[in-house]
């Protein structure tokens, strides 16, 4: 039973107990969406991967500051680090807007997006642009510290010289100097302005064209990518922190350099634990616009895709993408959200009987009762152990199945105690709600007092008495008018249940 929090730390390549700088305190910087485009579900699954860190860390008592940026400058075309354009600059000068528009705009729906999925906003959102003095201070200080050349206005950072330090370059991607030279994909004019091939620009004197640019020691310029997540997790972190959070494309450069820029600027290293997530697929391959291999959120919702034979509710995705490991791929198939649809609802539902259980006196069964406590037990060891969200539900669906035969009286009520049926009851709300974000949209259109239910235990009562009196007009015409609002009337060994399709 794994009782003490162990996280894979991508620095090591390993799973470490988790002890945080500062007992009760957690730190935790998230590298945030580049604000140029509609936010897309690879970027969803990643951010939805950080909730659920979040949330844990979070109700395992910690005081989490939670700091997730938003990228609004800097961030050029191809990722390189020079001689390409700025992602925002691009997309304002094809738009005819002002960047600052593009960025308003992206981040509005980025936003949006994170809240049909659930997701808290993070405790610090801080903009690029709103550090443009942090990021120059940093620029002098790796300047000062003797790992930073200024050629031609612009400034880059001296990998090699880094290279032979302590700290060294390359520690989390696992590359080194000499592959780097080969896989370089900077202009080779901006190669020519670099010692080194695999030294990176920190500051960039900008072009004429170039519209977002600001007075510095060395140009008018803009400040590199890198640089700015580690001015803004240095301000609101410190130099060192806990958790430093993203998808594992991030890992080379942006990660390998904020690392460096860190020990360049700090002399140390900004992170203990490195967590990094899987990429999201579709069918099997990387999902990608420019292939057609690719579906929005809103297609997703409404099921407007040749991809999908139908919608699916924001709700039933999240549960979809916490049935996998943060680490492992993620392949986004119909198969795969209709079987998690049906998963979502018999979850779902069984937390509505399990709330609505009411203990019985009686003899209870220890053995029974123990079983329910380990496997409540189970779930939060699962957690602990690298926030395995999978093993933990396949943990929840374990205890749906006992749930279901108390209900249907296999299990005698009388024989769990009404200590152990509170906690189960708590646990499933801890869980379900609380740690793995999800809502229950069986029942949407209930105002959250109970009408909706109210009603519809009438509706349900209505047709039972028609029924009853073999008055079939009447119970077909409810059932047929219920239909047509998606609401599907189940009937079971134990009544009749409703659900929102
Ligand atoms: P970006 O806006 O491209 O800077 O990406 C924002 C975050 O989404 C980063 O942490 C990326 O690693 C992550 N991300 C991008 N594509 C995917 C994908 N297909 N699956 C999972 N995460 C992704
Ligand atoms: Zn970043």
């Amino acid at each position: 039973m794994q009782n003490e929090l162990v996280v894979y730390n991508s620095l090591n390549r390993k799973k470490e107990t988790f002890t945080p700088l500062e007992e009760g305190y957690i730190g935790m910087y998230v590298c945030g969406p580049t604000v140029y485009s509609d936010v897309h579900l690879g970027n969803c699954r990643t951010f939805t991967s950080f909730d659920v860190i979040y949330r844990y860390l979070l109700y395992q008592g910690y005081k989490v500051r939670y700091v997730r940026n938003i990228t609004d400058v800097g961030h050029l075309e191809g990722d390189t680090d020079i001689g390409a354009e700025d992602k925002i600059s691009k997309k304002a000068r094809l738009e005819r807007l002002e960047p600052m528009e593009v960025v308003q705009r992206y981040t509005n729906g980025f936003h949006d997006m994170m809240r049909i999925f659930n997701n808290h906003s993070p405790s610090i959102e801080p903009r690029a642009t709103q550090h443009i003095i942090e990021q120059i201070e940093m620029v002098q200080a790796i300047i000062d510290n003797g790992l930073g050349y200024v050629k031609n206005g612009s400034v880059y950072f001296n990998t090699v010289k880094f290279a032979k330090s302590n700290a060294g370059y390359g520690k989390l991607s696992g590359r080194i100097i000499e592959d780097l030279v080969a896989e370089s994909r900077d202009d080779l004019k901006h190669q020519d302005e670099k010692n080194h091939p695999s030294d990176f620009a920190i500051w960039i004197k900008a072009d004429p064209s170039h519209i977002m640019r600001w007075n510095s020691p060395w140009s008018e310029g803009f400040p590199g990518w890198h640089l700015e997540c580690s001015a803004m997790s240095t301000k609101y972190l410190g130099k060192t922190f806990d958790i430093h959070g993203g998808g594992n494309d991030l890992k080379f450069p942006h990660h390998e350099n904020e690392i460096a820029q860190n020990h360049g600027a700090c002399g140390c290293a900004p992170a203990r634990y490195w967590l990094h997530t899987n990429m999201l697929l579709m069918n099997g391959k990387k999902m990608s616009k420019s292939d057609g291999n690719s579906i929005t959120p809103e297609e997703l919702f409404t099921g407007d895709s040749p991809h999908v034979s139908k919608g699916y509710s924001p709700m039933v995705i999240r549960f979809f993408m916490l049935q996998s490991h943060y680490r492992s791929t993620l392949d986004l198939t119909d198969d795969a959200l209709l079987a998690a649809e049906k998963g979502y609802r018999r979850l779902m539902e069984g937390n509505q009987i399990l709330q609505k259980l009411d203990g019985a006196t009686g003899s209870t069964d220890a053995s029974l009762d123990q079983e329910i406590r380990a496997a409540i037990a189970g779930c939060v060891a699962d957690m602990n152990d690298d926030f395995n969200s999978p093993k933990a539900l396949a943990g929840l669906f374990e205890l749906v199945s006992k749930v279901n035969s108390l209900k249907a009286g296999h299990i005698a009520m009388s024989e769990i105690s009404a200590e152990t049926l509170d906690a189960l009851k708590q646990h499933f709300s801890d869980f379900i709600y609380t740690i793995f974000g999800l809502k229950d949209d069986t029942h949407a259109g209930d105002n959250g007092n109970g009408t909706m239910d109210g009603l519809m235990q009438l509706i349900i009562d209505i047709r039972q008495n028609a029924r009853a009196t073999k008055d079939w007009g009447t119970s077909d015409k409810i059932r047929d008018s219920l239909k047509a609002l998606n609401i599907v009337l189940k009937d079971g060994k134990d009544g009749t249940n409703w659900v929102k399709e």
